[in-house]
């Protein structure tokens, strides 16, 4: 049978097969999606070297018409085409956009969104970076070749696309987001899963295969056949410098100030103060995948924060969030109350700790949402320690429209008289934030500190609109009386959910 064959046409036949078999499958999440051409002069994907290409990442840049061109292509004969990305040297808002992750793209093939169930990712292969979309639920299934850069040399380096393949702009409600789309508009064949070949001769012997995770996937997930004796591609080599004994990778950044948590919580809000082999630290994030705790590195290092990467075992009081079964058509909103378990979050004054405003406000927003018809999820219903892949993957896995994760700030003992709301969102979450941010401006009498943008890894690692909260400072003087008054709590909950309904259009 063809699928225990390890013959190569056979291994070709089944990726086609199994592809089928998603697309067949009912997708929550894509539903009110569409996608509208772009002018292919007008986009370029990039393969973005980190660490000096230690490992890359796919870029994607866009063009507005008749504006300061935001790139440059210097021919080269036949080889690799480098890019200068001109615009990280000048403002490119309105000129530009840049997407470098999974909220700015994803794949799409014969009309159907295919963000959950594969990643983005540029690997090297031989002499050349592939761009691949690979399996995320599935890991037995083969990545999907979509284009290299025919060759490798320093630099940033165009992805030239396989035939079949495009870049199109995602809509929403038949509007057009800010969300690209590696394109394939043909169902899957023979001659398109070939692309795949060079990385599949590459195989190691395959790896136990395991069944597909059933405890947590969502009622709506597709069933995908497993070829039991399928060979898998080797993973990309882990970036060099560190070590990677263990199975999960922490990101800490050493105290050497009273201000060191404030700066880590200014790139990712759920680091906590915690001590790793007698040293004091600020955990920002703990991961199974390597890439995912690089990604959180370079923003920290970006910020001048001396971060590190440090092999971890398995975190022993770790919750993973189990998906429940979803209705058919159900719009699904994930509610993420920050922190929880060993993590209390920000701590203010008396001793207000975060994690309990923000289950109070959560499990408020969540009855609300239920009101109202919608279905809601949240990623911790108790006083556990979630991780923060945990709490995106588990967004991605049960395909959500949308995100919001709730927070409550904090900056300094000495500054009571900072107070206020704001409202945070990396790319596609721009219109979510502004209705939510709103909404609970008119709800409370909280100041207004603004909609903000912010690379939190939430917000960076949901492929839906996403958003997190910071409902007020426990260190503000009125912020931290409102926090102590369970009728103001509930009218910041209010005013959340409120500005989703809005967002919905409910
Ligand atoms: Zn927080």
């Amino acid at each position: 049978m063809a699928l225990l064959s390890r013959s190569l046409d056979s291994l070709l036949i089944t990726a086609a097969t199994v592809m089928a078999g998603l697309i067949a499958a009912p997708i929550a999440a894509a539903q009110q999606f569409g996608q509208q051409p772009i002018d292919p002069s007008l986009t370029v994907a990039i393969a973005s070297p980190v660490r000096d290409g230690a490992f890359y990442n796919l870029m994607i840049l866009q063009q507005v018409p008749n504006q300061r061109q935001c790139w440059q292509e210097q021919e080269a004969g036949g080889g690799p085409v480098v890019v200068d990305p001109l615009l990280l040297n000048f403002d490119f808002t309105g000129a530009c956009d840049r997407s470098t992750d999974g909220n700015g793209y994803s794949v799409r093939v014969n009309g159907q969104d295919l963000g959950v169930q594969y990643r983005l990712e540029v690997s090297r292969r031989q002499n050349d970076l592939v761009l691949f979309a690979s399996p995320t639920r599935d890991r037995s299934a083969p990545p999907i070749e979509i284009g290299r850069t025919n060759g490798r040399t320093d630099g940033f380096l165009k992805i030239q696309l396989n035939p079949g393949w495009q870049m199109t702009r995602r809509t929403y409600n038949g509007q057009p987001v800010g969300h690209i789309y590696l394109t394939h508009d043909a169902p899957l064949d023979v001659r398109f899963a070939a692309g795949t070949a060079p990385a599949l001769s590459q195989a190691t012997p395959a790896r136990p295969s395991t069944p597909p995770s059933a405890p947590s996937a969502p009622a709506t997930s597709p069933s995908v056949p497993i070829a039991q004796t399928q060979p898998i591609p080797t993973p990309p080599p882990p970036a060099s410098g560190t070590t990677t004994t263990g199975n999960y990778f922490r990101v800490i950044v050493p105290i050497t100030s009273g201000d060191t948590l404030q700066q880590v919580r200014a790139v990712e809000p759920e680091a906590f103060r915690t001590t790793v082999d007698g040293q004091a630290v600020v955990q920002v994030g703990l991961f199974r995948e390597r890439q995912r705790a690089d990604e959180v590195y370079t923003a920290l290092v970006a910020a001048s924060l001396p971060a590190k990467v440090v092999a971890a075992s398995a975190p022993a009081v770790a919750s993973t969030p189990v998906i429940p079964s979803i209705p058919q058509g159900a719009v699904v909103v994930v509610i993420d109350p920050g922190h929880g378990g060993r993590d209390p979050g920000a701590v203010g004054i008396g001793g207000l700790q975060e994690k309990q405003i923000n289950t109070a406000i959560s499990n408020r927003v969540q009855q609300q949402l239920q009101a109202a018809g919608i279905t809601v999820l949240t990623t911790r219903s108790s006083d556990v320690y979630v991780g923060l892949d945990a709490r995106s993957e588990y967004a991605n896995q049960a395909g959500a429209n949308l995100f919001v994760s709730i927070h409550a700030n904090a900056i300094s003992m000495d500054r009571p008289d900072i107070n206020g709301l704001e409202t945070y969102y990396y790319s596609s979450g721009e219109r979510l934030a502004r209705s939510i941010h709103a909404s609970v401006l008119r709800n409370t009498d909280l100041g207004d500190r603004g909609v903000r943008t912010a690379r939190f890894y939430v917000l960076r690692n949901t492929s839906m609109p996403s958003v997190l909260v910071e409902t007020g400072f426990v260190t503000g003087a009125t912020d931290a009386a409102r926090f102590r008054n369970p009728t103001a709590v509930n009218q910041i909950a209010d005013g959340i959910a409120r500005g989703i309904l809005n967002y919905l259009g409910r």
